[in-house]
């Protein structure tokens, strides 16, 4: 019977189907719990390698047991505007030049820079004979110079301990090219030794007036495009930051006739030939060269592409895609001013209290009054150039953080034009979020300045505490973060020291932004050079000398959320050349516990290309307010001080210094300082 037979049929195929299903569904449950096992064994590793990496590591400069916060780091010299690359240029065989680029390869932190870097550096390096035993670098002294072993060997040691021995081909001290740090070992030459050297301020000069140039002619190629003409240079600037390099192979076909196309192409170097299809044959149209650009229209309409763009030789193009560029464009730098303008409105009246006529010798200081530092003046922070101590009037019962600085400190350190901009920029600042500065005054050996005391103490301290934070008080302290940004930002300053150790938190659970060392007045579209942050969030444009603008403040924004949701950065080591591997890397390892919203907000804030980052796309700091990880806030009533914040659980009740770690009580004197830089202050 046929219909019996299909019925039959029909069943077995179905039984069979079943089967199928079944087996695959096993398979499944395998493999997600081989996964599972997998990620499980993952993060162990990872724990452990965290531990390895984050091992405390103590610096002799640093303070007591109470704490191992993280130092700031600076550049201290100004970049010379023009440094000839002619001029510095030592020539060197090929074979020198293969043995340095070489060695440079086998270094883990110098081989993340870009090929223009390397080769730059490759030229600029000088040769320097050593005798037998000379000492090449110090421990304990300042660097500021790297080198790479050319013939001969040398030793190691710390503390007296030999550590390793060099030979060629090894480098050493290459943090130094970056900034002026304390060398942390000695290096000893052995035999008679011939090495490599570059200085820092040539290596740093170089590569940033080559940025600079690089931008200028990159604002002239764009200005070349009749679609992006009308663009201001601010536009083309946050172009530009969007862009990214890429390579082609010689004959490879970039676009081609007829496909979609999305991309916009500036070509940097090489040759790209024009092709289009006349009567069935690949007719010639044209040769184009450095400077010249196609796919513009991509970038404004969806089109098909008119013609075939391929390689000649080996060719590098800047581009950008076409969604990207709708991120970017039109930059409506209007939008940045909206809700801080409200705010401005809205808030109240600036208190005029009787700090107004505060007199320096009207203060004094807060003394413990218990344990092991009983009837010491209580010391609320130590940072890179001094100390915050609470005081008093005897008036008033106001608590005041007055932060006191050694001026022949500050002119050792030529701190001298950083002091005057950070109390300049602090007392034009009036913000909820940021410190308040009451006064600033100087004697002969210190300068003060007298700010609004923020009891809750450090996030940091409070970090350490928790281990980490719930995705609430994350949340909350992030949100306070934003609003002194968006205040910032629209003052047209950079805050550029973004971590857990600045943030304060008030009687209320608010967070306050302390410590303006790094901040900067900076118009759009401008860029600066120097190299500045805390290791850790310090983002790859600083790195690469690239030069940046406040794109770096989001992207330390990012940081930060993680470090709140995780207790430790994403990106860190104990050794700083470590910590800018992993971050020219840029790869974000988010720990499973992490949410979705985190881990998308974190993406976004830390990609690597500024002008791609949220809150420096088009939509400014809004994008940022309006990602879904803050969809519990109400940024108005945040504003207004009406939200009751979850940080309030983070603070201690008990006198006045309880939410602080203690530190004991320094009582040198700095050395009086006449040299007048202060006369403003
Ligand atoms: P720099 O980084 O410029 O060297 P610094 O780190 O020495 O500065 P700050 O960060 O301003 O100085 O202050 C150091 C520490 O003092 C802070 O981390 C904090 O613990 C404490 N502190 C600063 N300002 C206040 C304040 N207004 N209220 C309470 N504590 C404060
Ligand atoms: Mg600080």
């Amino acid at each position: 019977m046929p219909m019996e037979a299909q019925l039959k049929k029909l069943r077995q195929m179905l039984e069979k189907e079943c089967q199928l299903n079944q087996e695959l569904q096993n398979q499944n449950t395998e493999l997600k719990q081989q996964l599972e096992q997998k990620e499980r064994l993952l993060q162990i590793l990872q724990g452990q390698l965290d531990e390895l990496d984050c091992a405390p590591q103590r610096h002799s400069n640093e303070m007591p047991e109470v704490r191992q916060s993280r130092a700031a780091v600076m550049a201290r010299e100004r970049v010379p505007e023009v440094l000839e690359i002619t001029a510095n240029r030592v020539n060197k065989t090929a074979s020198e030049k293969a043995q340095i680029v070489k060695a440079i390869g086998k270094n883990d932190f110098l081989r993340r820079l870009d090929e223009e870097q390397i080769s730059m550096m490759v030229d600029l390096m000088k040769v320097m004979d050593c005798r037998p035993g000379e000492d090449i670098i110090r421990e304990g002294t300042e660097g500021d110079s790297m080198y790479i072993v050319f013939e001969g060997e040398l030793r190691v040691t710390q503390s007296g301990r030999d550590l390793r021995t060099l030979s060629p081909g090894d480098v050493f001290g290459e943090l130094a090219i970056l900034y002026n740090c304390k060398r942390t070992a000695s290096v000893k030459a052995i035999t008679a030794v011939q090495l490599w050297c570059i200085e820092r301020q040539t290596y740093r000069s170089i590569m940033t007036n080559k940025s600079k140039k690089k931008r200028e002619q990159l604002m002239c190629f764009l200005k070349t495009s009749r679609t992006l003409k009308a663009l201001n240079d601010v536009q083309l600037s946050k172009i530009i930051d969007s862009m990214e390099e890429v390579k082609f192979q010689n004959n490879e076909v970039i676009v081609r006739e007829g496909a979609e196309g999305n991309t916009f192409y500036i070509i940097l170097k090489g040759e790209v030939l024009v092709t289009k299809k006349v009567n069935g044959q690949q007719k010639i149209i044209r040769k184009m060269s450095e400077g010249e650009h196609f796919g513009e229209l991509a970038l404004i309409r969806d089109i098909l592409r008119t013609a075939t763009c391929t390689a000649v030789g080996a060719v590098t193009c800047f581009s950008i895609d076409k969604e990207v560029f709708e991120e970017t464009i039109p930059f409506e730098s209007l939008e940045l001013h909206d809700e801080v303008d409200l705010l401005e409105d809205d808030v109240k009246p600036e208190k005029v209290g009787p700090e107004t006529s505060l007199k320096l010798k009207d203060l004094v200081p807060v003394l413990y009054q218990e344990g092991s530092h009983q009837g010491d003046p209580v010391t609320l922070g130590v940072g890179g150039f001094g100390k915050v101590e609470l005081v008093t009037t005897l008036q008033h019962r106001t608590y005041f953080a007055m932060k006191k600085i050694s001026k022949q400190h500050i002119v050792a350190k030529k701190q001298e034009a950083h002091i005057l901009l950070e109390r300049k920029i602090l007392q034009a600042i009036q913000c909820d979020f940021i410190v308040r500065l009451h006064a600033a005054f100087k004697d002969s050996r210190y300068i003060y300045m007298i700010m609004e005391f923020c009891p809750g103490g450090e996030i940091w301290t409070k970090l350490k505490q928790a281990r980490r934070f719930e995705e609430n008080i994350s949340v909350f302290i992030t949100a306070c973060v934003v609003e002194a940004f968006a205040y910032l930002h629209n003052k047209g300053i950079l805050y550029r020291d973004l971590k857990p150790e600045n943030l304060m938190l008030d009687s209320k659970g608010y967070v306050k932004l302390v410590d303006f060392g790094f901040a900067k007045e900076l118009s759009r579209g401008e860029k600066t050079y120097s190299f500045c942050g805390t290791p850790e969030y310090i983002p790859p444009e600083i790195i690469q000398n690239h030069g940046h603008d406040f794109a770096a403040d989001f992207w330390s924004l990012g940081i930060l959320i993680y470090e709140l949701l995780v207790g430790s950065p994403p990106f860190s080591s104990s050794d700083p050349q470590k910590i800018y591997a992993k971050i020219l890397d840029g790869v974000l390892n988010f720990p499973s516990y992490m949410g979705e919203g985190a881990k998308s907000l974190i993406s976004k804030l830390c990609r690597p290309r500024p002008g791609q980052r949220l809150g420096n796309t088009k939509n400014g700091i809004k994008d940022v307010r309006h990602h879904r990880w803050f969809h519990s806030i109400n940024w108005h009533k945040l504003r207004m001080g009406q939200l009751e914040a979850p940080t309030i659980r983070l603070i201690r009740k008990g006198p006045c210094y309880i939410n602080f770690d203690r530190f004991p009580y320094d009582k040198t004197q700095a050395d009086e300082e006449f040299s007048g830089w202060d006369c403003d202050f």
